[in-house]
């Protein structure tokens, strides 16, 4: 008689039985049993058996402000009790929606106007390509038509979000929507190690250019990407890159856009990533850490250009999701970046625990396993390395990140395998403590992981 135990098998024998989860192969799952998340506080998540599991991923990148925040609750009960729902579409607004959006604009700063509001990350970047080609066909340029992204990145999973991403697992599933054009992301240490960083990032922008001619320019109707790419594997570009992609879509007179999804709200120590990294697109996408994941909503944030297009010009833009503007979803995101504002969040990860990531992860690179660390602010990656020294990785089959992912798990840390890339994104309100008893989980799991391939006699480690 174990009632903890029972209560975890049905719920595990029901969710097998009805519930289809996103991105999972369901036989494996069925054998295993899905882990049962049933509680959260601060940094922390807690499974149905008990064990307490330190959070280094932020739910989906999404939970800047830590799990437990009662005043998003508040905000979220007081809104539900007065207005749980109106539309914006015919003629009339709602009070959280209109605050959050000047509220928005003005942490964006003055190169935007508007926002407009969607539910999610993957539709906010279906709004994008809408708006894109809308704002060219107002201005008699229909023909500026395509998008060009970047090979491994992701921009969502509805048909346009997939189509727009880099990803070729999703591309192979369902096909994709025409009018979209990928180049090589600008991933240094897998492409180009040997090659001078800032160089490798000119050359990286460069592909930009030359698609650009490829297609003619007057066919391109905008760029896409993310300061930092997450989902990827935290590919972080050198600091040339981002200035030189703006210096060409400025040449051409492409828009550009920047997804935010997971660099908005504070992640990378600004409230959104593009003023780190240092150019000024026409259009971001977010979502997640907008309203730290508590309820979904998302958006785009205007900018001048296009939103003058569009309003002076445009005519009706026959766009728009019934949750456009949730005044529920709006008032706990209002909450969220008060409180992200108040705690002084955005600062303390430019300033303080940002750097403090920074050293550890310098630290973290004697390991013998670990190639290639790097940090941005709260976002940080490594490669599992079999040769560092000679840039030697392990055979994709060997799953050796999935092996380092399970000693995380196990030991009480998520923190996930993208390929053998490891990474991390925890949430804002991370004390250095909380870093420090991180850092102590990763290296238990890169030791298990250790023992483990030596032992398999896959990796010979000189005593
Ligand atoms: C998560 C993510 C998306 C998709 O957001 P959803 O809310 O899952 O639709 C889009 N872009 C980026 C950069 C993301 O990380």
């Amino acid at each position: 008689m174990n009632t903890i135990t029972d209560f975890t098998n049905d719920i595990q024998a029901i969710d097998s039985a009805h519930f289809m989860h996103p991105f999972t192969d369901h036989k494996g799952l069925s054998a295993k049993g899905a882990r049962i998340i049933t509680k959260a506080d601060n940094i922390y998540i807690w499974d149905s058996e008990g064990n307490k599991i330190l959070d280094a991923m932020s739910g989906l990148w999404c939970v800047n402000v830590g799990y437990g925040q009662q005043a998003l609750v508040d905000a979220a009960t007081k809104q539900m009790t007065e207005l749980p729902y109106y539309n914006s579409f015919f003629q009339t607004t709602n009070v959280p929606a209109v605050k959050l959006a000047e509220k928005i604009v003005q942490l964006a700063g003055e190169h935007y106007s508007h926002v407009f509001f969607s539910s999610s990350g993957s539709e906010s970047n279906d709004t994008n390509i809408r708006m894109v080609r809308h704002y060219w066909a107002t201005l008699g340029q229909p023909e500026r038509f395509t998008i060009i992204s970047r090979n491994n990145a992701y921009h969502g999973s509805t048909m346009a979000g997939m189509s727009l991403g880099g990803m070729g697992g999703m591309h192979a599933q369902g096909g994709m929507i025409p009018g979209i054009a990928h180049i090589e992301q600008p991933y240094h240490y897998a492409l180009a190690p040997d090659e001078d960083r800032d160089a490798f990032g000119i050359r990286a922008a460069g592909w930009l250019e030359d698609k650009i001619l490829e297609l003619g320019v007057d066919k391109v109707a905008a760029f896409i990407g993310e300061p930092i790419q997450g989902a990827g594997g935290v590919i972080i570009p050198p600091k040339t890159y981002w200035p030189e992609i703006q210096r060409i879509c400025d040449k051409y007179d492409i828009l550009l856009i920047c997804d935010e999804v997971i660099c908005g709200f504070g992640r990378i120590g600004k409230w959104f990533g593009s003023q780190l990294v240092g150019c000024k697109p026409d259009l971001m996408t977010f979502a997640k850490g907008v309203t730290s994941g508590y309820l979904p909503l998302g958006g785009v944030v205007v900018g001048k250009r296009v939103a003058q297009v569009l309003i002076e010009k445009g005519g009706e833009f026959n766009h728009g999701y019934t949750y456009s503007g949730h005044p529920v979803a709006c008032a706990v995101a209002l909450a969220n970046i008060d409180i992200i504002e108040k705690q002084g969040l955005v600062e303390q990860v430019l300033n303080e625990t940002g750097p403090y990531l920074a050293q550890k992860y310098g630290e973290l690179a004697s390991h013998p396993l670990v190639g290639g660390a790097e940090t941005i602010g709260l976002m940080a990656g490594f490669v599992l390395m079999r040769d560092k020294a000679n840039h030697v990785m392990f055979e994709e089959e060997l799953g050796v990140g999935m092996i380092c992912r399970g000693h995380c798990f196990g030991n009480g840390l998520i923190m996930r395998a993208v390929g053998d890339r490891m990474i991390i994104a925890p949430p804002l309100v991370i004390s250095k403590t909380q870093i420090d008893e991180m850092m102590a989980l990763i290296y238990l799991a890169l030791d298990k992981t250790l023992a483990d391939l030596q032992q398999q006699g896959l990796m010979k480690i000189a005593a």
